[in-house]
């Protein structure tokens, strides 16, 4: 049984603690290997070495340790078919979709390369008579991050290299679903440069997480996870003095006004809500078409559409699957669980995708596509995230119906409105209570040059991922004022030469 360890001082630790999580491949439905679980005391020596990397580090050049993330990039880019490799091997998705979040996990390390100017504080003179007051973006120590399964490369990668380039250390603890990815990532940084110490992996579950919230070296905590734990970790981490940018979970609507371009829309919603089987925060699991005509061409359009997914395992010769497995067995179970609650509740169950044959399934956690219609607010198929490949079409009479239904809803992670009407958009972006709003974009996930992050009960804490909001988040402010009496330039006359 492969054996998958943690990475500690620029090298391979193996676990001690006795304790394991089975790792699987989705595809296959066969355990590939076992992770190790850290204990308390592990999780602390991770810790440690961080801490002490930490005075070296935060002391070199800010241009040096761009230097070192130019390498990284390519580098990854150099192994990016064997990464994306290991992130279908135990994530499901397909080998594009992998391909293309360490695409969007690399854009994050291009912007960080350009911290040597990110990292400048302000300067203004003369603020008094005499008086210059300038600030300094400090790094602040030991950073923590805590990823889920869904993106073992991008979110890690929204975390760690913005942390890095302006200083810090890090202690990276990945999902226990498919840990490989980030421990492959580490023997990069290494390869490509960076002292031992300064990037760490750990890998475990509440145990080890409960160190990182409290243990008082660690001065920041980065969260991507589920609403309830992105909530205790808000709150643990907090309580403990740290600064705690926490994401959690969404349930992302796609209002269709009846000038939007159907067939644009209904691709887009083919993508958005069945890529990478649902599990996607920025996926959207709710269309909301204005008017009935538009909800019957809309229902039309996605059953034909459905008919042609393509779904199988991530890893295939020639051209993609559209869509791969579900990450594990009990959450294959809980999405069917979720489809049989919708049609008690009273949806109507259009598409059903556990009736789906999918050839090459074997004992993989498969699941078609599916499509209910006649969703309503108060059902819990449309107030919970099913994180499957489950579409909802949720009626609305009107403009301000679908506003008001988004806006009740408990997350407000990503939107879209399809229309060709500036006005419609115009207003839908001014008054939707949503972080991320695309206008005929069905995915709006901001650039790495700009923040990610939704309002709500989808994000606690001020400061979004990435962007000038990272930048922030990983560095403390310092304003100095800064007066300096005349002394030696008014003495010159006096100037001697120190003589023996
Ligand atoms: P999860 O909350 O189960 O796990 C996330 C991390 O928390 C993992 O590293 C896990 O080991 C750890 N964890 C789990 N239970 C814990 C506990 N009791 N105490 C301490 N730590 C614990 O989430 P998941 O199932 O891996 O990921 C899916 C969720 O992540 C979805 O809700 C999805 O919406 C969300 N997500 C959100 C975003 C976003 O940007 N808002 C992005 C990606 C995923």
């Amino acid at each position: 049984m492969n054996q998958i360890h943690h990475y500690l001082s620029g090298t391979t630790v193996t676990g001690r603690s006795e304790r394991f999580a089975p790792v699987y491949n989705p595809a296959t439905g066969e355990q590939s290997a076992r992770v190790a679980l850290a204990s308390a005391d592990e999780t602390r020596e991770a810790i440690a070495s961080a801490d002490q990397a930490f005075a070296t580090w935060s002391k070199t050049s800010a241009l040096k340790r761009a230097r070192i993330l130019f390498k990284f990039k390519a580098l990854v880019e150099q192994h990016a078919d064997e990464i994306a490799r290991l992130i279908s091997s135990e994530h499901g998705k397909v080998f594009s979709d992998a391909k293309g979040e360490l695409t969007r996990g690399l854009e994050v390390v291009e912007f960080a390369c350009g911290i040597p100017h990110l990292q400048k504080g302000e300067h203004s003179m003369n603020v008094g008579t005499g008086v210059d007051s300038f600030s300094m973006m400090q790094p602040l120590g030991v950073c923590a991050g805590i990823s889920p399964f869904n993106f073992p490369a991008m979110v890690p990668m929204w975390m760690f290299p913005i942390a890095l380039a302006c200083g810090n250390t890090f202690v990276m603890k990945p999902s226990e679903k498919d840990p490989s990815t980030p421990l492959r990532l580490a023997e990069l940084l290494s390869e490509a440069g960076l002292p031992d110490g300064v990037f760490n992996v750990i890998n475990g579950d509440k145990e080890a997480v409960d160190v990182l919230l409290t243990d008082e070296r660690v001065q920041a905590v980065s969260f991507v996870g589920s609403t309830p734990i992105a909530e205790y970790i808000y709150a643990t981490a907090s309580s403990h003095g740290k600064r705690v940018q926490a994401l959690g979970g969404a349930k992302n609507h796609m209002v269709l006004m009846p000038d939007g371009d159907l067939d644009q829309a209904v691709d887009a919603l083919m993508g958005a809500a069945y890529g990478s089987a649902g599990e996607r925060c920025m996926a959207i699991s709710v269309a909301v078409p204005v008017g009935e005509e538009t909800a019957s061409r809309l229902r039309d359009k996605l059953i034909a559409k459905l008919d042609t997914l393509r779904v199988g395992p991530g890893l295939v010769d020639g051209p993609d699957n559209d869509m791969g497995p579900l990450v594990t067995c009990q959450h294959l179970e809980k999405v069917k669980d979720y489809i049989a609650t919708g049609v008690e509740e009273g949806a109507e169950l259009v598409v059903d995708g556990r009736e789906t044959v999918i050839e090459e399934a074997g004992n993989g956690y498969f699941i078609g596509g599916t499509l209910f219609d006649h969703v309503k607010p108060g059902m819990r198929i449309h107030s919970e995230e099913i994180f499957g490949p489950v579409l909802a079409i949720a009626r609305a009479g009107s403009f301000d119906e679908a506003v008001s239904m988004i806006n009740a809803h408990e997350f407000g992670n990503g939107t879209a409105i399809f229309t060709r009407d500036g006005d419609a958009a115009r207003q839908f972006c001014e008054q939707i209570q949503v972080g991320m709003v695309g206008v005929n974009v069905p995915i709006p996930v901001p650039m790495a040059f700009h923040s990610f992050g939704g309002w709500k009960r989808s994000l606690f804490g001020p400061l979004h991922m990435h962007g000038s909001d990272g930048v922030r988040f990983y560095t403390r402010m310092k304003t100095i004022t800064q007066r300096w009496p005349s002394g030696i330039r008014e003495e010159t006359n006096h100037f001697t030469m120190p003589t023996h």
